[in-house]
Parts: C-alpha cells; structure tokens; sequence
C-alpha cells in the first residue's frame, strides 16, 4: 500500500485508498440490513493489506452504518489499526446543543471514545452558512479540545464558489472530501477546487471516483477507448489513476462491496502514483471522457456566470445532472439528489420564473429557461 500525507497535519501517513461505508454488504436487498460476517471480513482484509482509513456518515444505511461498523471494529478487534472517519448530519442541527447531542451518540455507535477525522456532510454554501449560524466552527473546537474529534473537515456538495467559501470561512479546516474523477473536473469542486485546497494546505480526499460505480461500467465506445492502449486494464482501474495521479489528493474513497473488491482496488493503489500517468495515458482518459462528453444535453461548462439566479434556481447544477442523466442514459426520476437536494429544495428546473436574467451572462448562449424546462422534465420523468 501507498502513503500519503494531509498537508496540515504532522506525522500521519494515511492509505491512498480508504474503504468507504456507504454501499456495504447487505441481506435480502434491505439497506439497513447490513451483512457483519461480510463486514468484518472486509475490515481484515483491509488491514491486511494497510488500509488505515476507513469513512463512514451518520446516516449512510438509513443510519445503520454507524453502528454496524462500531460493533465490527469491536468484534475484530481493529479499531486501532484504522483512522475512523464520520459526519456530522448537519441537516438535523437545529440548535448548538444538538451538535454535541450529535457527537455523543455517534461516539456511543462508532464504540469508541474519538473519531480521528471529524466531518460537516454534505455542505453547500448554503448549509454552511445555517451551520456557522448554529455554532459549528465553536462547536468544532470545542469538541476537539475535549479529544473526542481529532481533526476537523468538511464534505461537499455545491459550486466552485461556494467551496472557496467555505474553506476560507473556517481557520481550522484540516482537510475537505470532494467528488473528484475524470468526468468531474468542471463540476463541483472540479480541478480548480483541488488546486484552491492545496494552495491553501487542506487535505484532499476524494469520494466518488468511479460516479457511483458508473465509470466501472462504460458504454461500448469508451471501453474501447481504454482497450485501444497496448497495456490491458479495467475501466474502473483507468479511473482509479487518474484521481491518484493527482498529487493533492491525500486519501480516495471506494465504496467497495467485498473483500474481494478491496484487494483488487489494493492492486491498483499500489500500482498508482502522483504524477505517474505518462501523456499517452492521459490521452487516453481523455479520449473516454470525450466520448461521454458527446453525450450530454446541453453544453454549459458550470462557469455559473449565470449566477446567482433571483429565484434560487441552481442553474449549473441541474444542468450538471441532465448531463449526466444523458451520459449514462439514467431513467427518469432515479437521480435522488436531483429530486431532493435541487428540485425538492426548490432550486430545480420548474422554479424558473423565464425572467431573462441569466440569459445575457452565459458565454455559451444557452436558452437557459426553455433549458431547464426540458431538465426537470427529463430527471423528474
Ligand atoms: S430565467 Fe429562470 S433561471 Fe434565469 S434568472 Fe430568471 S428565473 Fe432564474
Ligand atoms: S453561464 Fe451558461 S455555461 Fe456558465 S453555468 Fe450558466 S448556463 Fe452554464
């Protein structure tokens, strides 16, 4: 196993690739059903092969993640061999005491008594802001001083300007997680965000490298993309290289399902280095995101110079998933985030008003309100 470090904090070598807790093992299809024989396996076999990062949330499994891991960290015995990693829900925060009301129960489900990398989950600018409201950067200190967390990040989910926010909101930030991969480098965070965080010494873990499981399995054309380069490997594992090749990134995040995933993504953690993607390699990717790139919708860039929007639409980003709706020819209405966090909080495609405003700030000249008409239309379904 390859080790990195996290820019700000001193004499701690994490594992390039640590096991996420959000798409274990379960029984007979139930979510909340999660299978602790297939789990404590996974957990030995990551340890055998140096994982020490292992990243969970408080309401991954319909909240049963949390205490599903404690409980197998207990059993095994590994609690010590493993950097523990959880969330805060800051969306149940509705006063300050509830931040540590939060903390204490995940402490008493996790099975321990400090969590060595303490997330807010989830941010946007927006949930930052209600967040700093409520008391979370005192709260953040507080709980540190106390040792029940040891180091203070954020996960997230909005716009390049709303990350630069937030990092700069906070003195203390540690480190940020972030959707990162081949087809996401102008969305989110994107490669701009990443090189904002290392200006700015955060760690950098990256979630989502395989969007879900979806680069695992491309369409025909871009696997034959991949399988044109004289060295044969698995899509999943050009994906994998490219996130690691990136030298700010400190620790990626694979949800993996079996012990039998986590040794072959071990293979390829120790097979990837910073910097080590030669320019025919590059190209390559290139080449696979360019395919996928000729499927989307509309050709908006994410720029967000047609923001902000006066009735709160989130114009890049339900653009962003009509994109990738369009890519991975998704049904309609199986985007949860899109129906949720976008159209259910009132920002979706439907919340446009046709006003005009937006119009004249795109470079791209995209009908944005007729645009995001047909968006919503095709998410939603
Ligand atoms: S046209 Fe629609 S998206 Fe554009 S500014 Fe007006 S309400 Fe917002
Ligand atoms: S200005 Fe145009 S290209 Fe930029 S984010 Fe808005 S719609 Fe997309």
């Amino acid at each position: 196993m390859r080790y990195r470090r996290f820019p700000h904090i001193d004499d701690l070598e994490v594992s390039a690739l640590g096991l996420g807790c959000m798409r274990l093992p379960v029984i007979g299809g139930d979510e909340a059903a999660i299978d602790e024989a297939a789990l404590d396996s996974m957990l030995r076999t990551a340890a055998e092969q140096g994982i020490n990062y292992v990243d969970t949330a408080y309401g991954y499994h319909k909240g049963r993640s949390e205490p599903a891991l404690g409980a197998a960290l207990e059993r095994t015995g590994l609690r010590d061999r493993f950097f523990l990693a959880t969330k805060s829900p800051v969306w149940l925060v509705e006063s300050s005491a509830d931040w540590d009301r939060l903390l204490d129960e995940q402490l008493a489900r996790l099975r321990t008594d400090r969590i060595d990398f303490y997330l807010l989950h989830a941010l946007s600018g927006e949930r930052w802001d209600k967040a700093a409201r409520l008391g979370a950067r005192e709260f953040l200190e507080r709980a540190r001083a106390a040792g029940k967390i040891r180091h203070l990040g954020f996960s997230f989910h909005d716009n390049l300007a709303a990350f630069k926010r937030i990092v700069e909101g906070f003195g203390e930030w540690e480190f940020c997680q972030v959707q990162y991969n081949y087809l996401d480098r102008r969305h989110q965070a994107g490669d701009e965000g990443l090189a904002f965080a290392a200006e700015r010494e955060l760690g950098v873990i990256v979630m989502e490298p395989l969007r879900g499981g979806a680069l695992a399995r491309p369409s025909r054309q871009a696997r034959e993309a991949f399988f044109k380069y004289p060295t044969p490997r698995m899509p999943a594992e050009w994906a994998l290289r490219f996130v690691w090749d990136r030298q700010e990134v400190s620790t990626v995040l694979s949800g993996m399902g079996s012990a039998d995933q986590i040794l072959e993504n071990c293979a390829v953690a120790e097979a990837a280095g910073a910097n080590s993607l030669t320019r025919d390699e590059l190209a390559v990717i290139d080449e696979a995101a360019r395919i996928y790139r000729a499927k989307e919708a509309v050709g908006c860039t994410g720029c967000a110079y047609c923001m902000p929007c006066p009735k709160g639409v989130q114009i890049p980003d339900v653009f962003a998933h009509w994109n990738s709706a369009a890519m991975f020819d998704a049904a309609p209405g199986s985007d949860g985030w899109y129906l949720q966090a976008i159209a259910g909080a009132g920002k979706g495609g439907n919340a446009c008003v046709g006003c005009g405003a937006c119009l004249p700030k795109c470079p791209q000249g995209i009908a944005i309100p007729e645009r995001l008409a047909e968006a919503h239309k095709r998410l939603v379904g």
